[in-house]
Parts: C-alpha cells; structure tokens; sequence
C-alpha cells in the first residue's frame, strides 16, 4: 500500500441560507454577517445591548453567504475531494446543521434543475466525465445507500424495507455494513436511478418525513475501483470509497414528558449526533488516548473520516434570521472545533475485497470457457473427418481449422460462421438422406431422426455458448473504460473551461488564505514598527494595541461565558435524563426485588452477556457444557408420568380422586344413577288361621305342579322358610304386575327354566276352570 504520510485538516466550510418566505414575512432580524473574502462568518446577539457586546467572529477554510452558488461551493470545496476518489482515496462529506438550514438542499439539492443541484447528483456527473476522459484505465463504479434511524441501519436500496442490518469488523478491511446491497452503475442515469429509488424507500418508511429525516442520518456511497497498467507491468487496483452523508438535524431534542419508552427513543435519536460530538471533542483534545467511536453506529461507520485515513469536509449549514441564533452559535462552535481534527489520507491500492479484480478474473474464466467450447467442436470435427463423413464436409474443416487467431470482433464473426457452416452442413445431409432412393424406409426414417437429434443438439450447443457470450458482455460493459470522447473538440473545450473554474476556485482559495494570515501578521507587524518618533506617538500606538487586545480579551472571555453555559444547560439536561432513568431503574428493581424469586433472578444474571457488536444484553442459552465438552443431555423430569407434575399435585392425586390433578382420563364415563325413592314391598302380616285357610285351599289345587328345587337352591334355601314362604313367593308374583328393581325381577324366569318337559310352566290363577 502506497502512503503518503503527511496528515491534513478535516476542512470545514460554512453556509447559510437565505431568509425564507416566513422569516421574511415576520420580519425577523438577520444575525449573520458573512465575510466571503476572509472565511469569516460573524454572529451578532439580538438581544444584546449591542453598544458592549462584540459580534462572535469564527473563521473556517471557506465560508458561503446567501448568494452561493451550488456550483460555486462543487468547484471550491467538493470538486477536490472528488477528484482524490477518483484517486483511490476514501472521502467523506458531512452536512452538519440544525433542521432547516439546508443540509438536503447541500447534498441533494433541487434534481431537476442543473443550477440547483447538489453535491451528489454534481459528483455522478463529475465521477461519469472524469470516467469517459480516463485513457487505458478500468473503472468499477457502485453505489449503496442506507439509513440511521434510532441505532438501526437499514438499506434504501433492499427490497425488505423491514430488515436491520448489523455492523461488522473485519481486521483488514475495517468496518463495515453486513448484508448491505449495491448496485454498479454505467451512467449518470443509472446512478441517479439508484438514488431515487433510495429517496422513495427513505419517505415510505415515514409517516412525516420532515420529522423523519431531520431524525435520520443517511449515507449515500460510491465506490470507485479502477485499475490500471502499473510500471511493473502488473494490473493495479485502487479503490476510492465517497460518503456522501446528511446528518440528522442537530437541535436538541425536546424531552418534555418522556417516560418509558418514549425517553427511550429520545435518548436514541440524537445519541449518534452527540457521539459524533465526543468522537470530535476526543479527537481535538489531544490528551484523550480513548477515542468513543463504538458509542454510535455513525461514528463506527465513519471511523475512517474522523482521524482516520480518509479525507473530509464538513459543511456546517446556518439560518441567518435572530430567533435561530441559538443553534447557530452552537453549530459554529462545534464546526470550529472539528477544524482541529487531522486525518492522515492514505490511498488504498489492491485491497482484498476489490470487486473489480473479482469481475475480472470472472471474465477471463468465462472467456476461457467459451473458447474451450468452440475448440472442443472443431477437435471434434477433426476426428470425424478421418472417419466415414462426406468429401464436402472435410473441404469445409480444413478451412475452419485454418484460421486460428480469433479475437475480439474477429472471433465472433469466426463463431458465427462456424454455427452457420454447420447448421447448413446439417440441413444439406438432411436433404442428401431423403433424395437417396437407396435407402430402405425404415433406415431412412432412422437416419433421419438421427439427424434431427444432431441438429438439435447443435441448437442446444449453440444457444449455450451464446448465452455465455452474453454473460461476459455484461459483465464487460459494467467495466467501463474511457477514452473514447477525447477527440471530440466540445468536449476538450468543456475540460479546459472546468479547468479554468478549477484554477479560479484555487485561487480564490489562497487568497482567503493570504487574507487570514495578513489579519494573523497584523499584531506583530504592530510590534515590529516599533521605532516611536516621540512619547507621544508611543503612547498612542501603544494604546491601539491595548484596545485590540482589550477587544480580543472581551470576546475571549464571552465565549468562555457562552461555553460555560452551553456547558451547563447540556449537564443539566443530561442529569434530567439521568433521573428519569433512575426512577425508570427504581421501578425495574422494585418489581425485580418483589416479584421475581431471588434464584430465578440469579439464574438470569449468571445468563446475561453483553454483547458489545450490538450494543445489547444477551441470554446466553441454558446449556450446561460438562468436561468432555459434550451437552448433557436434558433431565427426566416425569418419570411413570406423561408430563412433569409438583410434587403437590401427586399427592393431590392419591388423596383425591377428583379431576383436578389428573392429566389423563379426565372424563369418568360411569352411569351416573339416581338414589332410589321408593321401598321394598313389605307384605301385610296374615294372621295364623287366616294363614292356615289359605294353605289348605292352595293345596287343594294339585294340578299346580311346580318344580321348586332351582327356587330353593336360588333362595339360598333357607329351610326356616318351608313351603309357607315358597307359596307367598308364588303368590305375589301375578299380583304385582309392576316390574321391581333389583334382583328379584329375574326370580321367576329362573324358577321355571328347569322344568323337566322343556316348556315352561306359568303359575295359574286360582279360580280358573280346571283341566
Ligand atoms: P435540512 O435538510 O437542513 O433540514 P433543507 O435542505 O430541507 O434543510 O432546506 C430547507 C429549505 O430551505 C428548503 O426549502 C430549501 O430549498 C431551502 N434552502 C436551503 N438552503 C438554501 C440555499 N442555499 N438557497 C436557497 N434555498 C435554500
Ligand atoms: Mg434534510
């Protein structure tokens, strides 16, 4: 890597914009003064009794009033950083500014019209031209363009608009966004389609894209590769990487109300804005040795352009009208102060990752490939000349065979011959087969679908092959090289007129510088003429140097006055903040401390990592790794049970048998009876003689014959019960006619059943008329 080793200032340059239409209207006053000439910009107070209070002066590498041109501001200030992109140096341009002040106008400008563009749309053209001019040069231009918005990176130009992306470190490439999509671009045109479409995903995304954008920083890049013919004779690669970034606006944030999630959010919107602010106080400080470039993704991003090998300019934009005067002062400040950082430029030369080398080496390999193709075919036709093929057919290889050297436009023509040499070739066998009368039917339909094959095999073969042409065309015409426009004379007058603008602008530039320096040299110059004619003049002179630096002092001591204050207001905003989020902690560790048992929270503590890439705590997952490194295998939890179960719940299990703890066979599919009403039927006590009668009359009736041993045996035979009770049975079953419960409504069936003559016997009535 080639290093050149001095180190340069971030440039700053100052802007600010015309009153608008409201301001004008309201008549506001204009604070601002802008000193073209000198690089400096003045600050008046408004409310200031103004006869005391001095003007604040700041002075920058370039200042622009109301009347600035974008072309003006392309040519001074952009037009340089470009052209060392072009170079292979890594560059960056900021736009730094309260909302409002013209940062999108800056770097995007009006898109249409060509007086009003901005930086981005003015370096396509820039990067286009310089491409088109460039003599045996390769160039690989593409363009990606992503977003900020509350710490998360999301890519304007992929179709998942949903999707985050992450920040990742490589050692040898630095950081850099994973997953981020990029387009190469052929032309202004295409570019400028990459950054609309970019543009619409940027507004969609938004309910109010005026709040959104002025939350937002978004970062436009360019990468330029281009290779070249080194004096070793090896191809070279150098890789130029533009940011083109608009910031997000840099008022503060008003916090009124913020709770919960809401403070959330505004702790993080402005967080990569004032990380950039400590990255550049770090940067200045010069006693600092920790510089908090991880505090943001902003500044992790653009590591490179603060103090790091890029080069950058800063354009800080201002309103001129009095009721911004606020911002204003506090935007010069923190744009004087990045004046101070030094970066040291560096150009990257045949990096790893240079996507050119990659297209190239893809090229060649394709090439390669499709050589082998048409070689392989005449090998082939070779071969099969020595075999059994036609006269005619020969007369043609030789010719083919002959004419080795294709190359460019003559090995297409070669190809294309070839295809059609063959193609005819084809067809005439084809026609040769069906004239021959020779031939039986069958051997002719055979010869024929033979053929037919071979043909479509070619076509097959041919198709391939073209498409792998076009494949390398592609890829080729994304190379683009120049060149090509250098003799066209409107265009060498539109270089030596761009030239001329350029040596203006320089000029214009070290006459500023001259100008600082000669205000610098004025106090030592006072010194210097020092030879006093008289006291008189002494005193007089003397007194001129007291009242400048008397002048000096005042101004000093206000802006240690106003920092001081800015100071304090910000501390005490931040401890604002830090209470909110310690009342927002007390409640987290109530709850915590009450209601989360004290093991459980111990067990998550032990879990926890923080995870320094995402800026986030993470669980760590719930392995235990034994010795051998091998992942124990989960505990049995429910042994003899489906599910694991409390030790409560099984005991719950044995003692009742309800549903409640069960976890199977819920349902009990038991009928589920009602308890019995009635009562069992008792039979009127007979008296004994009454009982006596009864008998005799039932005897007398012998043709009843009943088999009464199976009742006996059912009964139980109780032998207290005799006959008498064995009657009673019988007698009360004709009149009850009901059916009883229990078991004694199958008595009779089984009574019976055993009777000798295989019919059944039925009691009969008494009374009847005998047999
Ligand atoms: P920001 O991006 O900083 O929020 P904008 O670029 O959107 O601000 O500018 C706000 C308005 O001011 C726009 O309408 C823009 O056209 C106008 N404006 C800003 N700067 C200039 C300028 N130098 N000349 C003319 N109009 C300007
Ligand atoms: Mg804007």
């Amino acid at each position: 890597m080639s290093k050149s080793k001095s180190s340069e200032s971030v440039k700053v340059v100052v802007r600010c914009r015309p009153m608008n239409d409201k301001e004008r209207a309201a008549n506001f006053e204009r604070v601002v003064s802008v000193d073209v000439k000198l690089g400096q910009v003045a600050v008046r107070n408004p409310r200031g009794a103004s006869s005391h209070e001095h003007p604040k002066v700041f002075t920058f590498d370039s200042v622009y009033d109301w009347n600035s041109k974008q072309i003006d501001l392309y040519d001074e200030t952009f037009r340089p950083l470009v052209d060392s992109v072009l170079l292979g140096f890594n560059g960056t341009i900021f736009a730094y500014g309260q909302t409002g002040t013209g940062k999108t106008y800056t770097m995007e400008g009006v898109r249409n019209d060509p007086e009003r563009r901005g930086v981005i749309p003015n370096s396509f053209e820039h990067i286009f031209t310089h491409i088109s001019r460039s003599q045996n040069q390769q160039y690989l231009v593409r363009a990606s363009y992503l977003e900020i918005y509350q710490e998360e990176i999301r890519d304007l130009l992929s179709r998942d608009q949903s999707r985050r992306l992450e920040l990742k470190e490589r050692p040898d490439t630095g950081v850099y966004v994973k997953d981020l999509s990029s387009f190469v671009t052929k032309s202004v045109r295409e570019i400028e389609h990459v950054m609309n479409v970019g543009n619409q995903n940027r507004s969609v995304g938004a309910t109010n894209m005026n709040e959104h954008s002025s939350r937002s920083h978004a970062i436009f890049v360019i990468t330029i590769e281009c290779s070249e013919l080194g004096p070793d004779g090896e191809n070279h690669i150098r890789v130029g990487k533009l940011n083109l970034v608009d910031l997000a606006g840099s008022e503060r944030q008003t916090k009124t109300g913020a709770q919960g999630e809401r403070l959330k959010e505004a702790t993080k919107i402005n967080l990569s804005l004032s990380a950039l602010g400590n990255v550049i106080s770090a940067l200045v400080d010069g006693k600092s040795t920790h510089i908090p470039y991880r505090d943001s993704k902003l500044t992790r991003l653009l590591q490179d352009s603060l103090g790091g090998n890029a080069r950058t300019v800063m354009v800080a934009n201002i309103g001129p009208a009095s009721y911004n005067v606020e911002e204003t002062l506090t935007t010069l400040r923190y744009s004087n102060r990045a004046k101070n950082i030094k970066n040291k430029p560096r150009i990257n030369e045949d990096p790893k990752d240079a996507l050119l080398r990659e297209f190239q080496e893809e090229i060649a390999r394709l090439k390669e490939q499709l050589e082998k193709r048409s070689g392989k075919k005449r090998r082939k036709r070779r071969r099969r000349k020595v075999g059994e093929e036609g006269e005619e057919l020969d007369d043609d290889v030789e010719d083919e065979v002959d004419d080795d050297d294709e190359d460019g436009v003559d090995g297409d023509k070669n190809i294309a011959d070839y295809w059609r040499e063959q193609q005819e070739k084809l067809e005439k066998e084809r026609k040769a087969i069906m004239e021959d009368h020779s031939l039986v039917a069958e051997e002719k339909q055979r010869l024929l679908r033979e053929k037919e094959k071979k043909m479509d095999d070619l076509h097959r073969e041919k198709e391939a092959s073209e498409m792998l042409a076009a494949k390398v065309k592609a890829m080729e015409s994304k190379l683009l090289v120049g060149g090509k426009n250098i003799v066209d004379h409107t265009n060498e007058q539109q270089r030596i007129l761009e030239q001329k603008r350029q040596e203006i602008a320089e000029q214009k530039r070290r006459e500023r510088e001259m100008q600082q320096e000669m205000e610098c040299r004025d106090e030592e110059t006072l010194e210097l003429k020092e030879t006093y004619s008289s006291l008189q003049q002494e005193v007089d002179i003397k007194t001129k140097k007291l009242k400048k630096l008397f002048a000096k002092l005042q101004a000093v001591k206000a802006e240690i006055h106003d920092v001081q204050e800015d100071h304090i207001k910000e501390r005490q905003e931040l401890e604002q903040t830090q209470n909110e989020l310690t009342r927002e902690l007390k409640l987290k560790h109530l709850i915590i401390e009450n209601f989360i048992p004290l093991e459980e929270k111990n067990k998550i503590v032990m879990r926890a990592t923080f995870d320094e890439e995402d800026d986030s705590w993470k669980m760590r997952p719930i392995t235990r790794i034994q010795d051998d490194q091998q992942m124990m295998t989960r505990p049995v939890s429910a042994v003899g049970y489906r599910r694991p179960l409390s030790q409560h719940a099984r005991m719950a299990m044995m003692m009742r048998p309800d549903a409640r703890y069960r976890a199977e066979n819920i349902l009990m599919l038991e009928l589920d009876l009602p308890s019995r009403t009635t009562k069992e039927y008792e039979e009127p006590v007979i008296a004994p003689k009454v009982a006596a009668a009864l008998e005799d009359a039932l005897r007398e009736e012998d043709e009843i014959q009943v088999d009464a041993s199976g009742f006996y045996a059912n009964m139980g035979s109780s032998p207290g019960l005799g006959p008498g009770a064995m009657a009673g049975g019988f007698s009360k079953k004709p009149k009850s006619g009901r059916p009883k419960t229990g078991k004694k409504a199958s008595t009779p069936t089984s009574a019976h059943s055993p009777s000798g003559s295989g019919s059944p016997l039925y009691p009969q009535s008494r009374g009847l008329v005998p047999k």
